[in-house]
This record gives structure tokens, sequence and C-alpha cells, in this order.
């Protein structure tokens, strides 16, 4: 694996961990952007609120499709990076914003349209209440070490790599 896709594999996977939360008006995603409130606000409405759309198994289809759409259309800029690995990188990081919600009391609607918020444990207040500890505590960690998997996947690759570059 190249170190540009690694690089990229990287921020996919952090894009991937907070994608889904475009549906939410007060996600990282929209509180960083300028005027990010309000269109956070517009996309709250059109999408019927909290975890919706992209809270789903259609949602990460659909943004997966335009994902790969995108990786397609920068690939000529993009010399020697495996889009492949990016594209998995972020559907990785969408797949454990997913399970992480599930965890918590609201629980995700995985099977949208159909309407039901599913959670684990099934019951609710045994589940955790979601806030800054789950993701400063839970998800980030499990990020990295999904992370540090694919590096260690690919570690044998990458060294020959080094090896090629630098000594020989
Ligand atoms: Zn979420």
């Amino acid at each position: 694996m190249s170190v540009a896709t690694l690089v990229l594999a990287l921020l996919a996977n952090q894009l991937g961990g907070i994608a889904p939360d475009i549906d939410q008006p007060t996600a990282p995603f929209w509180r960083n952007l300028p005027v990010g409130g309000v269109f956070g606000r517009i996309i709250d409405k059109m999408l019927g609120g909290h975890r919706f759309i992209t809270h789903s198994l259609f949602g990460l289809v659909a943004l997966g499709f335009l994902f790969h759409l995108l990786l397609v259309f920068l690939q000529p800029i993009m010399h020697g990076v495996d889009i492949n690995l990016v594209w998995w990188a972020f559907i990785i990081g969408m797949i454990s914003h997913l399970i992480m919600d599930t965890l918590t009391k609201e629980g995700v609607p995985w099977l949208l349209p159909i309407p039901i918020k599913f959670g684990v444990p099934p019951i609710k207040s045994l589940r955790i209440t979601t806030g800054k500890n789950v993701e400063n505590f839970i998800v980030f960690p499990l990020l990295g070490v999904i992370l540090v998997a694919i590096f260690v996947m690919h570690y044998a690759v990458f060294v020959d790599l080094l090896h090629k570059r630098v000594i020989g």
C-alpha cells in the first residue's frame, strides 16, 4: 500500500465515521462549517430529523455509491492510490458509526423505510446515552483500531515498498 493510499484511507475513514450525522443539525459535521447551523436545520427538516435516512442500510448503500462515484471521478489525479481500499475505509467508518449508534438509547432505523429503530441490547435502559463520551471513548479508539488493522493487513506490502524505495 502506498503512503498516499494510507493517508487517504485515514481521511476516508474519518469522513465515513461522521457522514451519517449529516441528518442531524447538531452534528460535528455541521457545527464545523460557518453556516452549518442553518444548513443543518434545513437538512434536518428535509430528512425528518434525528437519525433518519443516512442511518440505515439504504443510506449506507446510497452514500457508498456516491463516494465511489467521487473516487472514480478523482482517480485520474490520484496516482498510485488504491481507490478500493480508500472506499472500504469509508464504508468501515460508516458501519462503525451505525454500530456505535445502535448501542445508544435512541437506536438506529437500519431498515428504513420501515420506521423501526433497532438497539443493542434490546432493553433501552441498558443502552448508553448519546454524547461526547461515546465518541471520545468508544468511537474514536475503535476507528483507530480499525485503521491499525488495515495498516497491519498491508504491512508486508508497505515494508516491501519502503525497502525498494529506500534501500534497493
Ligand atoms: Zn449518528
